[in-house]
């Protein structure tokens, strides 16, 4: 027995102890209630880490780029996900992003990229898009973890909403609020589609926890542990 084939057996007793620790939770805290009918079928999972590229998106108090944190946050879902038997798509897997030769400016690029992510989302006939965004205050006050929908992912969101209050940020008082008009991926695309503001990196606290590999495996399990008690 190598070394390698030890620490793969080792993750995935952790994976699987984690599941059941998720499915406790969410059973013990009276989450069936929230559980869809059998009928509903399982969606293709699309993870879209935002920003990567040219595009860092904010800046968190230690200097780490939001991008970067979206796409490790996006990876441990899409990793959770297809353990749990979902076909799960990522709109990117890395911070560079290949942009036409031809487009020069910043902007054209990431135009181009918005266009090329919801061409790819839109490709899927039974889609569910989870874009993964950290969000940003001028002062070091706010924090906490919002969840935003467009037409069709209300209740899932909702769940999500309830699940982390419950499970991080307890002191918050979030709701989840629909997406507004002016964040173009969640109103071009064709599917359910949820955007999760993981939290805060100008609350220094809220960016350290952010940043741990803890609190992103915790936000792994919270959403994807939704999808699973909503989709089965
Ligand atoms: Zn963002």
């Amino acid at each position: 027995m190598n070394v390698k084939y030890i620490f793969r057996l080792s993750f995935s007793f952790l994976l699987v102890m984690a599941l059941l620790a998720v499915s406790y939770f969410f059973s013990s805290a009276g989450y069936e209630a929230a559980m869809a009918p059998d009928s509903k079928a399982r969606p293709t999972l699309i993870l879209d880490p935002g920003h990567g590229g040219e595009d860092g998106g904010a800046v968190s108090v230690t200097g780490k780029k939001e991008s970067g944190i979206n796409l490790e946050i996006a990876l441990r879902c899409r990793d959770l996900a297809s353990f749990l038997g979902y076909s799960a798509v990522m709109t990117r897997e890395s911070e560079n992003i290949d942009y036409p030769p031809d487009l020069t400016s910043t902007r054209a690029r990431k135009v181009w990229d918005q266009k090329s992510r919801v061409q790819l989302i839109n490709s899927a006939s039974d889609g569910l898009l989870i874009s993964i965004h950290q969000n940003k205050y001028t002062s070091p006050g706010p924090k906490g973890a919002q969840v935003f929908y467009n037409e069709g992912a209300e209740e899932l969101a909702e769940a999500v909403q309830k699940s982390v209050l419950r499970y991080i940020n307890d002191d918050t008082k979030r709701t989840a609020r629909p997406v507004s008009k002016d964040i173009y991926i969640m109103n071009e695309v064709s599917c359910p589609a949820l955007l999760v503001e993981c939290g805060f990196l100008s609350n220094p606290e809220e960016a350290a926890r952010l940043e741990s590999q803890e609190h992103q495996k915790k936000l792994a399990l919270i959403i994807i542990g939704q999808v699973k008690a909503f989709y089965g």
